[in-house]
This record gives structure tokens, sequence and C-alpha cells, in this order.
């Protein structure tokens, strides 16, 4: 008997008949002869809601205590999966997190799973029972407390129960029918892609594309632990992510398949960058050295950086970087606090920016791809703020508002729509 890991979104459980429909499609894999390990979110919208009760008793609530307000969202989705699992006849059984064994460090907020023990679940399952897991949570080893992993950190406890219990596949569930070669919500004509690899959906992830959690893609790559993502709303084959060489063997084996796999796979954006410019700076070494030690002393994560080369008459130069917008204020605060000590002249912060980037293994090994991705920008009148390439990716910064144009204009130039508007988007949220 094969296990099972399947994991549903909020929107899959968002009420009572969207649990009693997830129920059904869990006793249903029950039936087919699996041992089944279930990961749910919490319904729908509740986490956005536990915030923001949390911010009107606090405007800065304890780190400890909002980890644990947040873990009761997936506690209650987790308890009444189970009895609607009762209710069709089948012996159910939830978990928190930490009686899951998911162990993390004491990051809250952002917790890395360092380890899963998972004896109870195998107790459960080993009793013909299925196990219902609360995603997002754990327990810190060293401080015993209960911690969250980030949002949208239910797929990342998926894949790490998948992992620790060998199971065959994680099959993540959301209310779209896979991964699409751009948002459906901005590019009707997107296509399902069938297979993609971790490398690609990383990218993908890490640019934006709201399909599955970083840290999970990051989990199952390093595992090698394949996922299928796809809908609960419909039986709709979804999107397989698995090694790069399996993708090219499933290419290899699919009769009608074009002699070479796309270049492009696909098209990301992502809205929730914003750029800051320092003008000015010294050209001179540890400058650079000392205004991203400060952002980094800050915990905050960049993205590109640019440096212009210096002006020969004043030898200054201007450094940009990308970063995501929630941690604007704080890094504006830690640079000015630099300004006197590196002498630079003044900072310029945008947060109308948007990032647009096209994503395929193909790319590495073919020449004129960014020539294309400009010159679709260009025909559609969209302004290049700032590039940056890694071997399967090129992305640029442009205006906010330009965005839409842009994955579309880019979609176009690659050629990976579909006649037909294939995408169908069930609940809305995309979770
Ligand atoms: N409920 C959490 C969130 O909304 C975790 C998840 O959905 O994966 O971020
Ligand atoms: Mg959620």
């Amino acid at each position: 008997m094969g296990i099972v890991v399947q994991k549903y979104g909020g929107s899959s459980v968002a009420d009572a008949e969207g649990v009693k429909r997830v129920a059904r499609r869990i006793v249903e894999a029950k039936k087919a002869g699996n041992q089944v390990v279930v990961v749910v979110s919490a319904m729908g919208d509740t986490t956005d809601d536990l915030i923001d009760l949390a911010n009107q008793v606090s405007p800065l609530p304890p780190a400890r205590e909002l980890d644990m307000l947040l873990t009761a969202g997936e506690r209650i989705s987790m308890a009444v999966l189970a009895m609607a699992i009762h209710d069709l006849g089948h012996e159910a059984r939830s978990f928190t997190g930490s009686q899951a064994g998911v162990i993390t460090d004491a990051e809250h907020g952002r917790a890395k799973i360092i380890d899963v023990t998972p004896g109870r679940i195998q107790a459960a399952l080993a009793e013909g029972a299925i196990a219902i897991v609360a995603g997002f949570q754990g327990v810190s080893q060293t401080t015993k407390d209960i911690t969250t992993l980030g949002r949208g950190g239910s797929d990342t406890t998926a894949v790490a129960l998948a992992v620790a219990l060998a199971a065959d596949v994680c099959e993540i569930y959301s209310d779209v029918d896979g991964i699409f070669t751009a948002d459906p919500r901005i590019e009707p004509h997107a296509r399902k892609i069938p297979r993609i690899s971790y490398e690609e959906t990383l990218e993908m992830a890490a640019q934006g594309a709201k399909i599955l959690h970083l840290r999970c893609v990051e989990y199952a790559r390093r595992y090698d632990m394949p996922i299928h993502v796809r809908s609960s709303f419909s039986e709709k084959e979804g999107t397989w992510v698995t090694s790069a060489d399996k993708v090219a063997a499933e290419d290899a084996n699919q009769e009608g398949m074009t002699m070479e796999a796309a270049i492009i796979t696909g098209v990301a954006h992502d809205r929730s960058q914003a750029k800051i410019t320092i003008v000015g700076v010294p050209d001179k070494p540890g400058e650079a050295a000392a205004i991203f030690r400060v952002i980094a002393d800050a915990q905050i994560n960049i993205d590109m950086i640019v440096q212009n080369v210096s002006a020969a008459a004043t030898g200054l130069t201007d450094i940009s970087f990308t970063l995501p917008r929630g941690e604007g204020q704080t890094a504006m605060t830690a640079l000015t606090r630099l300004q006197d000590s590196v002498g630079f002249a003044s900072l310029l912060y945008d947060d109308s920016v948007g990032k647009v980037s096209i994503v395929g293994a193909g790319m590495s090994s073919s020449p004129g791809i960014s020539a294309r991705f400009f010159e679709a920008l260009s025909e559609a009148g969209v302004n290049i703020g700032m590039i940056s390439t890694s071997e399967i990716r090129v992305s640029v910064v442009v205006a906010e508002v330009q965005v839409t144009d842009a994955v579309r204009a880019a979609h176009a130039a690659f050629d990976l729509g579909s006649d037909e508007v294939e995408a169908v988007v069930y609940g809305g949220t995309g979770r």
C-alpha cells in the first residue's frame, strides 16, 4: 500500500461545503488503496483575519503569541475535516504540527523545519486511520514553543511529511488546475504546464509566481519528492514537479511532442517589490560592503543589485537594489544612519515597481532569448528599469502599471499561449 500526502489550501476548505467536498475526495483516495495523510491550511481568509485581530489588540504583538494565535486557524480546519471524514464512515485523526513531529528552529513567524518525527502519524496509519495534520506549524526544538513556518507554509509541511514518511507523491491541491505558463488572471490564454523541473519551479516561485511555497520546492528538490499540483475542484491531471531528468524522459515518451522542448517554460511576475537607489556612492573598496552589511544585519533579503560605472569626473557611482516592499522602511532607516560614514549623496525609494521574469531550462543552450524578450517589451512600450539573469531565467524591473502588458508581451513572444481559455480559477485566491 502506497502512502499519499495530500495538502489542501485555504480556498479548498473555505466553508463547511468545501470541507465536506474535500473529505469525500480524501475518502476516495483511501478507498483506492492508499494510506492517506492530509495536511490542511486554515479555512479561507482565517489567517488574515487572525492577524487583523492581533493588530487590533496590539500594534506589535509578541512573535511567540502571534504564532500561538495563527496556528489556531489550522487547528480549526484539521478538526472539522476529521469530523467530516468520520461522518462518511471512515476513521480520521487530527494532529497539530507539534503532535505530528514537525520540529523547527525558534524563529517565530519564519521557522525552518529541522526534523520530522512522525511516529504518531505512522501509528494512526497502521491502525487504518486517515491522518490529518495542521499545516504551517511546528514546535521549536530549543524553546519548546509553538512556531509557524511563514505565510503559505503548509506546502512545506506537506513535502516535509511526505519525505519523512517516504510517500510516493505529495499532492498539493489549490483552486487552479496546476502551474500555468503565466498567471491566468493576467493572461487568460495561459496554458497548463504538464511537467516542470524543481529548478524551474524554484525560479518561478522565487520570481513571484504564487504557485508553491518556495521552501517546499527546495525541500522537494533536496529529497527528490515528486509534487503533483492540482485543483481540489476538478478531477483533472495537474502539473508534475519532478527532477529535470524525469521531465526530459517523460517529454521523450510523449507522442506528438516536438523534437525539442520549449525554450521558455513560463512567465512569472511580482508586484511585492520596491527599489532603493543610493546616489553618489564614492567608488572605492568597501563601500558596497558597508551598505549591504547594514541591510543584511536588518535581516532583509535583497534581490537584484545594479551598480553603475562611476562618472570619470566625479568618481561617484549609483547603486540600486530591489527588496520586499514590506521591508522598505526598515532598509531606508538603516541606510540613512550610514549616510555620514559612507558619504553618499542621497537615497531614493520607489515602490511602484514590478518584476517580470521568463523562466526555462532550455534558455541556457539557446542564444537570443534576452533579445527576443526585450524586443517584445519594447514593442509593448514597456521601459526596463533593471535586468538580472540566472542560467535559466531573465528578469526585468518595470513600472508597476506596466506589469500586465509586460507579462502578456513576453507570453506571446515565446508562443506560450493556447487558443482556448484553459485556466479555470475555481476559488479565486490561487491557493
Ligand atoms: N494559513 C497559512 C497562510 O495563510 C498557511 C498556508 O496557507 O499555507 O499563510
Ligand atoms: Mg492560507
